[in-house]
């Protein structure tokens, strides 16, 4: 009976461990990740997570790739790495690839605290390359001078590594695990702005927190406001230009908050 018992359990792990390499190898379904899929990404964000939280705030920001992917197990590893080698032509995003590499001149702007609603929010610490950085003080001198007004920055430079952890995070959160919606709304890593060492993006908030992405937060609600007015007749004197107007080329839905520093000729 027992000999019976143990021979029994023994199939069931084959047959549960055979289901399992099944849909681990299968080809990643772009509209929505496969049962086995969703696991092993939500293993991976529990990790990542788990050392982010051990991280200085300073250090979140501008995390390794490798050092997040040396976190990993083999298949964790591995999935992670086919994730992002697919071309997200493929997923319908159409912007360029910039670089995996660091900037050298990187400055670390402190965080602040703004009024949202009564309540206090944390912009946290951020990272701008300084010639990125020069032009947008200049900008908010002038913009506070003629509005009486300015705005923060709410997400500036991230690495490699920030960026994987953010695609992922809200592949499983706010996507429902497509890889096609969440290419929408962000960038693989290397081909983020927020990545790029000279065309550095910046997603701007204002004094009272609204950033039109987050806290249940629209796209308009930051659009209606006098500063994005002020930007969108200024910003081009301080090299800032809105990347992703309502139905860019890009295929990144409309994001009025999200401005790159860039030199037209
Ligand atoms: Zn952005």
């Amino acid at each position: 009976m027992k000999k019976y018992f143990i021979k029994s359990f023994l199939i069931l792990i084959l047959i549960v461990l055979g289901i399992f390499a099944k849909y681990y190898f299968e080809e990643i379904n772009f509209s929505k990740l496969n049962f086995v899929h969703r696991f092993v990404l939500d293993r991976v964000l529990n990790e990542w997570e788990n050392e982010m939280s051990f991280l200085p705030s300073h250090e979140r920001g501008i995390v390794e790739y490798a050092s997040l992917m040396n976190l990993l197990g083999t298949l964790e590893c591995s999935f992670v790495e086919r994730i992002f080698e697919i071309n997200p032509v493929d997923l319908g995003f159409k912007g360029k690839f910039f670089t995996l590499e660091k900037p050298e001149n990187l400055l670390r702007i402190e965080s602040v605290t703004l009024n949202r609603k009564g309540e206090g929010y944390e912009t946290g610490i951020s990272y701008l390359p300084s010639h990125v950085n020069n032009d947008y003080e200049l900008m908010m001198i002038e913009m506070e001078k003629q509005i009486g007004k300015k705005l923060f920055i709410d997400s500036g430079y991230r690495s490699a590594g920030r960026q994987a952890y953010l695609f992922l995070f809200y592949l499983a959160k706010s996507n429902d695990y497509s890889l096609r919606e969440n290419a929408k709304i962000i960038a693989m890593p290397g081909y983020s702005e927020h990545g790029s060492p000279n065309t550095t993006a910046i997603d701007f908030i204002n004094a009272n927190g609204i950033n039109g992405y987050n806290d249940s937060q629209i796209a308009e609600d930051f659009e209606i406001l006098e500063e994005y007015k002020w930007l969108t007749e200024n910003g081009y004197k301080y090299n800032f230009y809105l990347s992703y107007p309502r139905e860019n080329r890009f295929g990144v839905s409309f994001e009025p908050w999200h401005w790159h520093w860039e030199i037209k000729k």
